[in-house]
């Protein structure tokens, strides 16, 4: 039975009110008067007080969780389908431009990461156009236009990571990986190729081994440290919790582009992180960078 996401807000009733609340103001003791927040589904829900991720020994916060054997009402903003809908729907809202959630015939989504990949190489030439061309040129509208379109379009990307990262019960990764299809170039990337979590950072390490990896990937990560850097376009790089196994540790670092140097991660949050990714090693430790050129890039997991 389909579980759907995990939640931070719940319907709480008490003898004379009934109100939404955030997970922040509720507790243990409030399971029994938990519903699910969404007016059209209104079944049980209960507090769980969280849990250590075992692959990284980080702390996942409190959440929201179904009661057992209850479930979500098909269309509830909750549930798997439901869940993706609603956040297709609100990414169509943002632009008038080409969507990155396509329709398809069997209700599911195309999940066009070409577009995404597009528009980066399109700001990147013209932004080397720019640096040649005098000042005042219709290029710098072009150009904002793009890092417009480019950023909603890691808006999206991440978002819909951040869903499949909130999956609360594994047996709904196939319903919802079936439910959105990523597309790169003319062929389907696989989710497990394209989401790494906790407990697969070694994977993507050793595929990188291999060989690079064209297009951009998505992976949680829960900040730990920041530190400086000498690279010049990238001063800030932020260490996150490794995965760690016997003989080594793969170290996610997420390094922020100088225009975004201010952009803190409060450590202990995990973030879901949206780019291309690139490896490194020194002794036992293995590292995944990641540069951020986008804020949008980074979304907090929740
Ligand atoms: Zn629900």
């Amino acid at each position: 039975m389909a579980k759907g996401i995990k939640m931070v807000c719940a319907y709480k009733r008490e003898l004379e009110t009934a109100t939404v609340r955030n997970i922040q103001e509720l507790s243990k003791a409030d399971n029994g008067s938990l519903f699910c927040e969404d007016p059209r589904c209104r079944t049980r829900v209960e507090y769980n007080s969280g849990y250590t991720r075992l692959a990284t020994n980080t702390t996942v916060s409190p959440y929201l969780k179904l009661a057992k054997d209850c479930c979500h009402a098909a269309e509830c903003k909750n549930s798997i389908s439901g869940a993706v809908k609603v956040f297709v729907g609100d990414s169509r809202d943002v632009e008038n431009v080409p969507d990155i959630f396509e329709d398809t015939q069997d209700g599911s989504f195309t999940f066009r990461l070409n577009l995404l990949e597009q528009s980066r190489t399109q700001l990147n030439k013209l932004s080397d156009k720019m640096a040649t061309e005098p000042e005042g040129s219709s290029l710098g509208k072009e150009y904002v236009e793009t890092k417009k379109r480019l950023a909603s379009y890691c808006k999206s990307a991440a978002g819909i990571s951040r869903l499949r990262s909130l999956i609360q019960d594994r047996s709904d990764v196939e319903d919802f990986e079936s439910l959105v299809k990523i597309q790169y170039k003319d062929r389907q990337v696989m989710w497990k190729d394209f989401f790494y979590d906790d407990e697969r950072y070694h994977v993507l390490y050793n595929r990188l081994s291999r060989s690079r990896i064209e297009h951009p990937i998505a992976i949680r990560v829960t900040a730990k440290q920041v530190k400086s850097s000498k690279v010049e376009q990238y001063p800030v790089s932020i260490q996150c919790y490794a995965e760690t196994e016997e003989q080594s540790s793969y170290i996610p670092w997420v390094n922020l582009h100088q225009d975004l140097k201010d952009l803190e991660l409060s450590s202990g949050q995990s973030y879901i992180v949206l780019g291309h990714v690139s490896n490194s090693e020194k002794d036992r430790f293995k590292n995944l960078k990641f540069a951020i050129n986008n804020r949008q890039q980074i979304v907090r997991e929740r």
